[in-house]
């Protein structure tokens, strides 16, 4: 039973490679595979810990993260410290639509959903041509329990 569900997650990354027109190597699928079971956003060290040991090494890993966030199949986000977290990106989240928090101890993402992103105004006095996301930062309620 595992067997086959591994088999037809292959198949999914597969497809989901074919439609922005990469090839299915063995370690894009890997690393797609990895992310798309990852609860929250993942770091390129974090990631090479899990595939080193499947037989791909770091520089590896790195390039094929950068092919799927220009193929645009996985975000990248800096939180500040110079750590790229990268997650799948889901092409119904419209993330221009409203901001984002990110939690700088966990890289854990919510959406605010009810606040708006600056408005046109906002955009014309800052010289701004497009706005693609608004991130929030802080501490999560997990990483910095309130009240403390
Ligand atoms: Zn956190
Ligand atoms: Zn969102």
């Amino acid at each position: 039973m595992a067997r086959k569900n591994d088999a037809d997650e292959v198949e999914v990354v597969r497809q989901i490679l074919r439609s922005v027109g990469l090839r299915s190597t063995p370690a894009r699928i890997a690393v797609l595979t990895l992310l798309r079971k990852a609860s929250k956003p993942r770091t390129h060290a974090e990631l090479s810990e899990q595939l080193v040991p499947m037989g791909f090494d770091k520089a590896t890993v790195f390039r094929n993260l950068s092919d799927l966030a220009d193929a645009e199949l996985i975000v990248r986000t800096e939180l500040g410290d110079h750590v790229w977290r990268f997650e799948i990106r889901d092409p119904n989240h419209d993330r221009s639509s409203h901001p984002h928090f990110v939690c700088v101890d966990c890289g854990t993402v919510a959406c605010l959903v009810d606040v708006s992103v600056p408005d046109d105004r906002v955009r014309r006095t800052n010289k701004i041509a497009r706005i693609t996301e608004v991130l929030v930062k802080g501490h999560c309620l997990s990483c910095e329990p309130a009240g403390v």
